[in-house]
């Protein structure tokens, strides 16, 4: 019995929220190839009821175009009907991408490396959230405690994710509190960046049916543990072999994983405008919380900017496959689509340029004098939203990977929602993000 329900029609926009509009499920077929028409005034929205100075007039209008392939239909509880989404590309009328559709902007970002290095890309994610509502009862950090007193919320959500194949890994109590983590494993392409944007609504609609709420936002309040979304990168060839490992090298990076890493980190001030794109995610990043707050490359370091993981396997071809590249100044008020497109771009930049291995740093650069750290070459990551899109606003490279509409529309939307950060106070403004996010 499908006659009463919905299939929502789902994009994920420039502040990286779902946006939706939806069907009668029973339309679905009929209507799928036109999808739905959506003003494009609407990618000037902040994550609030404002909408930022744009150029799209009362005329302007794209279709959400859904991809079949990422339809879902999630049956958490028999007494609720089922939540059916599928994910949508941001077409123009004609059928050419949007310039501001997130989602095919990763896709070309993603064939242009496979075009240049022959290489795929396979991505995985660490999905950080807190839930609250109610009373959540203090429980130890990574205590079973911590999470057996959420077990309706963590059996539903964990059933639903695994009946949605969306690669689940690992469900665990975090540090902070009412904090938890859900890891999915790694796939190949777009269907990483679809696979987050899925558990993101799988996890929120789990709580909701368990009478919680869950938020994704980077600072849940000022002075709460920081809820990051850390991205894990793996190059293959198209033998399928790994091709980010290479056993003999610094750090066991490939000639082409160290370049790529080294790409990224040239631009990362610019990819934080797009990575950790909101105000209250300078709140997250900084030194001394794991997060990162300098633009280091490094073995194992929960402090690095793009952290090297080396697998626990002593067979080299384990050691390879699991071997991975970690960007951890990344948050969920990124669209993930456009974070790991813009990390792409940057790293085949670097590939391209032949860039060499970074400098790979032990340790917490902040514990080091400023001389050190200049002498190290290490550098502070952005501060604040303002300071990241100021130096987006001074790389070219990075502003080249846009149209300049979408450089002048993204810039607008974020300095608007520094403007509504700063006319108020951080207590307030993450109470909203917790909200929308
Ligand atoms: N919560 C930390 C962050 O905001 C990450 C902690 C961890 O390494 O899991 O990035
Ligand atoms: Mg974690």
């Amino acid at each position: 019995m499908t006659s009463g329900e919905l299939i929502f029609l789902v994009w994920n926009d420039l502040v990286g929220l779902s946006r939706t509009r939806g069907l009668p499920v029973g339309e679905y077929e009929r209507r799928k190839a036109h999808g739905l028409g959506w003003a494009l005034a609407g990618q000037a929205m902040t994550p609030f009821e404002d909408i930022a100075e744009n150029p799209w007039g009362p005329m302007d209008e794209g279709r959400q175009i859904p991809d079949d392939a990422t339809r879902q239909r999630l049956l958490l509880r028999p007494e609720h009907p089922p939540l059916h989404l599928v994910l949508c590309n941001s077409l123009n009328p004609d059928g050419s991408p949007w310039e501001c559709c997130t989602r095919s902007f990763l896709a070309a970002a993603l064939d242009d490396l496979k075009a240049e290095t022959g290489l795929d890309l396979h991505i995985a994610y660490e999905n950080e959230f807190a839930l609250y509502g109610e009373e959540l009862r203090w429980a130890a950090p990574f205590s079973l405690d911590a999470v057996r007193r959420v077990a309706p919320f963590a059996d539903l959500c964990v059933a639903a994710l695994i009946d949605a194949e969306l690669g689940l890994e690992t469900f665990e109590p975090e540090y902070g509190v009412g904090q938890f983590e859900v890891t999915n494993g790694p796939v190949a392409g777009l269907a990483g960046a679809d696979r987050v944007v899925l558990i993101r609504e799988v996890v929120r609609e789990a709580a909701r049916q368990s009478g919680l709420r869950a938020t994704f936002s980077p600072k849940p309040a000022p002075g709460a543990v920081g809820n990051g979304c850390h991205l894990h990168l793996s190059l293959w060839d198209e033998d399928g072999n790994a091709a980010a490992y290479d056993a003999d090298a610094p750090g066991e990076l490939s000639t082409v994983a160290a370049s790529f890493c080294a790409g990224v980190q040239r631009h990362v001030a610019a990819l934080c405008a797009l990575t950790a794109p909101s105000p209250i995610s300078y709140l997250r990043l900084g030194p001394h919380h794991w997060s990162c707050g300098y633009d280091i490359v490094g073995v194992q370091n929960r402090e690095a900017a793009v952290r090297i993981c080396p697998s626990p396997a002593a067979d080299p071809k384990d050691r390879g496959e699991a071997f991975n590249i970690e960007i951890r100044f990344t948050d969920a008020t990124a669209s993930p689509y456009l974070a790991i497109g813009a990390v792409v771009r940057a790293g085949l930049q670097g590939v391209r340029d032949e860039l060499p291995c970074p400098r790979l740093v032990d340790g917490e650069p902040d514990d080091l004098s400023e001389d050190e750290r200049g002498a190290l070459g290490i550098s502070r990551l952005p501060t604040s939203l303002d300071e990241a899109l100021d130096a987006l606003g001074q790389d070219e490279t990075v502003k080249g990977w846009f149209t300049p509409t979408m450089v002048e529309a993204y810039t607008a939307l974020k300095r608007h929602e520094v403007r509504l950060y700063t006319e108020s106070r951080p207590q307030h403004m993450c109470e909203r993000y917790m909200q929308a996010y």
